[in-house]
């Protein structure tokens, strides 16, 4: 465990340099950026590490794992802001805002509905951010801009969400590059469009996007939160091939 202190320590320490650099050499100040570290794989005990080390904010993707380790980090004493960042199923809205401060991937109508629902019925009122897919290629998540099906218009989505404010906190946007493509160009892409949205949207002012390895295109582009899991924790097992 020391070492696992250690490790953590040294991974955080490096990120946290690469996002004061980033922000230096955009100008920015960097208590204007949010590190969500991304715990997904790794054990509840590296959470409380975590958290001990100064981390506020941590971010998981699957609904089981993520609310097991939300109860064995408070039945810890720690309480750090969870963000669910992975692909979300209706029957499992109820599940996740139990635990979930901020729910970063929300990317239809009907996922809105239900969440708000779960919202009530659990007597919670989570930020949501809208997923917004860049190239338009939903089977990875994501709402499009502009895109021909209501259901997955980043617009429709975000005015659901704002409709819902008995229930649901629009915060902002979150995105990940699409594979293949230039970060920077992404970023800018997703940039252009929060400027948009906020036109709309002004309470919106939240920018989720740069990973362990984009998070300095991330930072330029005005990102205030980033998602790093990798380049703290170490690369996470390819799942056994079945
Ligand atoms: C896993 C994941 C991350 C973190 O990725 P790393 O490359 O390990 O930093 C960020 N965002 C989302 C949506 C993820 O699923």
């Amino acid at each position: 465990m020391p070492e696992r202190r250690t490790e953590l320590a040294t991974g955080l320490a490096t990120t946290r340099e690469r996002i004061a650099t980033a922000c230096r050499d955009a100008g920015r100040d960097p208590a204007g950026v949010t590190l969500v570290v991304v715990t997904k794989t790794y054990p509840a005990s590296d959470v409380s590490l975590l958290v001990d080390l100064g981390v506020t904010d941590v971010g998981e993707n699957r609904d089981q794992e993520a609310s097991e380790k939300a109860s064995s980090v408070a039945a810890d004493g720690r309480t750090p802001h969870w963000h669910f960042i992975g692909r979300l199923q209706r029957n499992k809205c109820r599940s996740v805002v139990r635990y979930a401060d901020t729910v970063q991937s929300v990317d239809s109508v009907r996922l809105v509905r239900a969440l708000a629902k779960a919202a009530v019925a659990e007597g919670r009122i989570p930020d949501v951010l809208v997923q917004v897919s860049l190239d338009g290629d939903t089977a990875r998540g994501g709402a499009v801009d502009g895109g021909d099906e209501a259901e997955r218009d980043v617009w429709a989505v975000a005015r659901e969400v704002a409709a819902a404010d008995d229930a649901l906190r629009l915060r902002g946007l979150m995105a990940v590059a699409p594979l293949g493509w230039e970060p920077a160009r992404a970023f800018d892409l997703l940039a252009g469009l929060h400027t948009r949205f906020r036109g709309e949207f002004p309470q919106a002012t939240v920018l989720s996007a740069g990973m362990s390895g984009d998070l300095e295109a991330a930072v330029a582009a005005g990102a205030t939160h980033v998602r790093v899991g990798s380049a703290i924790l170490g690369n996470r097992t390819p799942p056994a091939v079945t």
